[in-house]
């Protein structure tokens, strides 16, 4: 595995060790040539009740008229008028997305929190310092580069929830049909799930991250790589050797991917 300086000094920042000739240090996740980096779940988050199949499913549904046939401009409006729940009355401003917007990554996240409804951008706290760190580590950028190499982040809420509670059921299934749009106007090659509620929204999955992580999942045909949230790793720096394995399966799957 021949790392590049660029990359040591990436994995380092992230607190991961590579394993080193002299034997003493070594990175479960060195497994994966050029790649690498991590994320997970907010902390001090309560499990998600289980939305009503039902409920959830009518909201979705009557949501999801007109949005699936948006452009880009006509979604990003949509999103910005948006007032089909009630977390729309404390937002300064909603958080749409950002990125290439035919993007072979794209990066979902949970929900804007203060800095974020602050500046309309996501991930801008500090947990999107890590997160611009383990993209940087793999050779990719928020910043302005070709599809290949600048991701698109979105989240599941566009608005933030206040004090940074949990998303709730309700707020899920109104919100739902604007990523689902984004998907499908990005087409990206892979998708990282950042996070529980990312993975509760696009898998249907109320298994812990542990359990999902590891293995390849699909989205819209999109294979899926599940992950940790950065706020989570920020709070839980044993688990970011896992978040970096986490990476290394998604380059490795991107790879297998057929352009
Ligand atoms: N956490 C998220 O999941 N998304 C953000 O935009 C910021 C923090």
């Amino acid at each position: 595995m021949a790392w590049t300086e660029r990359q040591r000094v990436m994995l380092d920042a992230m607190g991961i060790r590579l394993w080193s000739p002299d034997g003493t240090h070594s990175s479960p996740a060195a497994r994966v040539e050029g790649a690498v980096a991590a994320a997970p779940e907010p902390a001090a988050r309560a499990a998600l009740p289980a939305p009503s199949p039902a409920t959830a499913a009518v909201a979705a549904r009557d949501r999801a008229v007109g949005v699936e046939a948006m452009g880009w401009e006509a979604l990003r409006e949509a999103v910005a008028a948006c007032r089909a729940c009630k977390l729309c009355e404390g937002r300064r401003q909603t958080v749409f997305g950002v990125g290439h917007t035919s993007a072979h990554w794209m990066i979902v996240g949970e929900a804007p929190g203060e800095q974020e409804d602050r500046q309309g951008e996501p991930f801008v706290g500090k947990s999107g310092q890590l997160l611009d760190n383990m993209l940087r580590a793999i050779g990719l950028t928020r910043g302005e580069a070709d599809a290949a190499q600048q991701v698109y982040i979105a989240n599941t809420l566009k608005c933030r929830p206040p004090g940074n509670r949990n998303p709730e059921p309700e707020e899920l299934a109104q919100c739902e049909p604007f990523l689902i749009r984004q998907v499908e106007l990005v087409r990206p090659r892979i998708i990282l799930a950042m996070g529980r509620f990312a993975v509760q929204s696009l898998l249907r999955s109320h298994e812990p991250i542990g359990k999902l992580r590891g293995r390849v999942h699909h989205y819209q045909g999109v294979p899926l790589i599940v992950t940790y949230h950065p706020a989570y790793l920020l709070r839980n720096l044993e688990d970011k050797a896992k978040a970096w394995d986490d990476l290394c399966l998604a380059v490795q799957t991107l790879r297998s991917v057929p352009a």
